[in-house]
C-alpha cells in the first residue's frame, strides 16, 4: 500500500507545482477504500489536511488515468466543495456516496463544474483516460450511476476542450 500512496503523493505534488499553485501549502493525504465502494474517489477536508479517498481500483489504472482522477479531486479543493471537516462530515460524505441522495441537481452541477475546471487547467486528456478506465473497471450499473452524477461524458470532455481552445491535451 505504501508504494501506491507514495506514487499518488508524488503525482499530486507534480500537479500542484505545475497547475495548482494555490494549493502549494495544503497538506494532502490519501486513504484507500475497497473496490466494492461505488465511487472512484472523493476529497474531504479535516484535521488540518485534505484527505483524498481513492478506490483500490486506482492501483490498476495507468498513470494518465490516475492523473485525471487526482486533478478532478484537486479541482474540488480549488472550487471549495468540501465540508468544513470533522467526523460528522466524513460520515456524511460516505453516506452520500452510498445513497441516491447524491444524485441531486446540486451534486450534478458540482461534478460538471469540476470536470470543466480540470479541462481549463489543461488535463482534458487525463480526465478522458480516467473516465474510460471507469467504464472498464466498474460494472455497467455503477458506470450508469456515475454518469447520473454529472461527470462529463467523453464527447462532452472533447467538445469542451475544443471550445475553450485548450490544446494541452492528448487523447491517449
Ligand atoms: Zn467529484
Amino acid at each position: 500500500m505504501a508504494n501506491y500512496i507514495r506514487k499518488y503523493g508524488k503525482m499530486v505534488d507534480e500537479l500542484v507545482k505545475k497547475s495548482f499553485p494555490e494549493l502549494k501549502s495544503c497538506k494532502i493525504r490519501f486513504i484507500e477504500v475497497p473496490r466494492f465502494f461505488p465511487f472512484w474517489s472523493f476529497v474531504q477536508r479535516g484535521f488540518g489536511s485534505f484527505f483524498i479517498f481513492l478506490n483500490k481500483v486506482y492501483r490498476k489504472l495507468d498513470d494518465n488515468a490516475v492523473k485525471g482522477g487526482l486533478a478532478h479531486e484537486l479541482c474540488h479543493i480549488v472550487l471549495d466543495h468540501q465540508y468544513r471537516g470533522g467526523l460528522n462530515d466524513f460520515l456524511h460524505n460516505f453516506i452520500k456516496y452510498w445513497s441516491s441522495s447524491f444524485n441531486t441537481k446540486m451534486s450534478r452541477k458540482i461534478e460538471t463544474e469540476v470536470d470543466r475546471e480540470v479541462i481549463r487547467r489543461g488535463y482534458a486528456g487525463p480526465l478522458l483516460a480516467s473516465h474510460n478506465a471507469g467504464e472498464t473497471f466498474f460494472s455497467k450499473k455503477i458506470v450508469e450511476m456515475l454518469h447520473a452524477r454529472g461527470y462529463l461524458t467523453p464527447e462532452q470532455i472533447k467538445s469542451y476542450a475544443k471550445k475553450i481552445g485548450n490544446g494541452d491535451y492528448s487523447w491517449n
